[in-house]
């Protein structure tokens, strides 16, 4: 007797890197998963650091596993890479999808590539209009901006609104948010509604608009380095000069400074040096949210909160985790909504013609060939 050929399954295990809370999917998208015909399976415990029980998954629709169990899953869904023996452990072809950073490790990528595994990085999806729906980066990026501000108007010695009191009056902090993209906004609007008087400076002229949107004050430092696709380019020397020049007389006067600038695929540019942050008042705090990628001010050391001189500066590398359950939520509907391209009926189905998944998947796919030329037609005439 041969048995029907069963639904795919996709599986969530629960994150392994140091200090990560937050899960791929919520009982909310696995309802969603089961209603479009998977089987879902969960390692016990997945969701709990994001604040998601396992029963709230059994009554979703899932099944509870052990992760040895679930790693025989069709579609494994993460936010950061499993270690490398994971990924050995999933059944060849499989897919995988998350925030993958394959070319990070060559321990991974070679699994990846052992395995034959569809490995979506999510990190590599455009950004198109389309996309936006799928966009882990801005997901996290908005929690990130909000919890940098929180996190800055934790470390500083005052409040940040305008304070009208019997012992006299407060005045409000100054805060200036470097890089006005996603979380930069989203630091922005946090400390506005903080009630701190807030700038915000940009390379990209188009984010004066938005900041000033916002009911902060744009800052210029005479610099625009618009770029492709939208993004920053990399300054010119003379660019750099300017700008620093302009930042350091500025800094003196600012009590909060977040830092978030980015050029896609490099390390993050150094804005801030430590002559700035000498000239800075002491209990001014920077809080530097590009860390991980080298950080904007010099003095950064990823992970840590030091003291330079008075000056505080924190350079967190886990500030979506903190928000680890709107994190979440918002994360696993943009994987839900990425795996909707692939997952039809309960089947796996691939359209490599569709830009979304042709340009996510890694390793790259070969490119189709040209169909041959067909050879000169001799008429003979
Ligand atoms: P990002 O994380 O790559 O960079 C953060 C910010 O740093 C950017 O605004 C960049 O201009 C700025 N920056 C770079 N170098 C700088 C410097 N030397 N000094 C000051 N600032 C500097 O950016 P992001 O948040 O991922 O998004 C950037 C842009 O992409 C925004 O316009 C955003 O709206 C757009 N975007 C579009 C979509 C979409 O259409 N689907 C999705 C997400 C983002």
């Amino acid at each position: 007797m041969t048995e029907a050929p069963l639904a795919l399954t996709v599986g969530v295990v629960a994150e392994t890197a140091p200090g990560e809370r937050r899960v791929a999917m919520t009982p909310e998208t696995c309802r969603k998963l089961v209603a479009a015909g998977a089987h879902v399976r969960v390692q016990h415990g997945a969701g709990s650091r994001a604040g998601f029980a396992d029963e709230a998954y059994r009554e979703a629709g899932a099944g509870l596993d052990a992760a040895d169990a679930v790693l025989a899953c069709d579609v494994l869904l993460c936010v950061r890479p499993p270690v490398p023996e994971r990924l050995l452990q999933l059944r060849e072809g499989a897919a995988i999808v998350g925030l993958l950073a394959p070319e990070a490790d060559p321990a991974r990528a070679d699994a990846i590539r052992t395995r034959g595994l569809h490995a979506f990085p999510l990190e590599r999806l455009p950004r198109t209009t389309r996309a936006q729906s799928m966009d882990v980066l801005s997901s996290q990026a908005g929690m990130a901006g909000y919890k940098a501000t929180l996190l800055a108007a934790q470390l500083v010695p005052r409040f940040f609104p305008m304070l009208t009191t019997a012992a006299g009056t407060i005045r409000p902090s100054r805060v200036l948010v470097i890089g006005a993209g996603v979380a930069g906004l989203q630091a922005i609007a946090t400390a506005r509604r903080l009630g701190a008087q807030v700038e915000g400076f940009d390379v990209r002229p188009e984010t004066r608009e938005q900041i000033e949107s916002l009911g902060a004050r744009f800052l210029d430092l005479g610099v625009s380095a618009a770029g492709e696709g939208g993004y920053a380019r990399t300054l010119t020397e003379e660019e750099r000069a300017e700008q620093q020049k302009r930042l350091a007389a500025h800094l003196k006067q600012v009590d909060v400074l977040i830092c978030t600038a980015a050029v896609p695929g490099r390390p993050a540019p150094r804005i801030v040096g430590a002559d700035m942050v000498a000239g800075m008042k002491p209990g001014s705090v920077i809080v530097d949210l590009a860390a991980e990628s080298g950080g904007n001010c010099e003095l950064t050391r990823p992970g840590e909160t030091v003291d330079v001189g008075g000056v505080v500066i924190a350079g967190p590398v886990d500030l979506a985790s903190q928000g680890a359950l709107h994190a979440s939520e918002m994360y696993a509907r943009n994987v839900f909504n990425f795996v909707s391209l692939f997952i039809r009926d309960g089947r796996l189905s691939y359209d490599w013609d569709d830009e979304l998944l042709a340009r996510t998947v890694w390793p790259d796919r070969a490119p189709v060939p040209a169909p041959p030329v067909p050879a000169a037609q001799t008429t003979g005439d």
